[in-house]
């Protein structure tokens, strides 16, 4: 069984982190969601909250798990048998970032490969820090999140602003 794990913040999950692990269910039989704490990115919900939006959010499709993680990417994921490491590429601005790490990531564990993968054309434009911007102006969230999460982040953001 070929297993991916896809890290990230996902503060919140939005439908360009859905369609990435939909992606992958074509190439894996199983996708780890695998949230991290992040604490440098002053996330706006804490960890539970976010694992438990990504929870929400694939809980109709199969083969998903999600789970916190924390430490050295590399290690969980020579720890839990999988077999590469999963990250999505938006514009050419994720590139860089996204090269180093996989290259540094190859340096530590020889055997971790990374997939990269291409969002739908009408995701390639979004993210978690782009949609909390549109909701703090109270743009309307329906086209990027799941109802719920939407409801969440505006939930957030007016007890924030009170
Ligand atoms: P991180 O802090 O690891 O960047 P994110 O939650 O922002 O965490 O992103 C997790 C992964 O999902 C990254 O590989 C990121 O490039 C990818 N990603 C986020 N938004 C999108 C999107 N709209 N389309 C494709 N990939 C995305």
């Amino acid at each position: 069984m070929k297993i991916g794990i896809y890290p990230g913040t996902f503060d919140p999950i939005t439908h360009g982190h859905t369609d990435i692990i939909t992606r992958s269910l074509r190439v894996f039989d199983k996708v780890v969601v695998a949230v991290a704490p992040n604490p440098s990115k002053h996330p706006l919900f804490n960890l539970a909250e976010r694992l438990d939006m990504v929870k929400l959010v694939m809980k109709d499709v199969g083969q998903v798990e999600v789970t916190p993680f924390d430490g050295l990417l590399v290690d969980y994921v020579e720890r839990s048998g999988a077999h590469a490491i999963i990250r999505g590429l938006r514009a050419i601005s994720d590139f860089e970032h996204e090269f180093q790490m996989a290259l540094v990531n190859r340096k530590l564990a020889k055997m971790v490969e990374t997939v990269f993968l291409m969002p739908s054309e009408e995701y390639s434009y979004l993210s978690s820090t782009i949609i909390k911007d549109v909701a703090q102006h109270g743009g309307n969230l329906i086209d990027f999140l799941h109802p719920e999460v939407a409801r969440r982040l505006q939930a957030r953001i007016r007890s924030l602003k009170s």
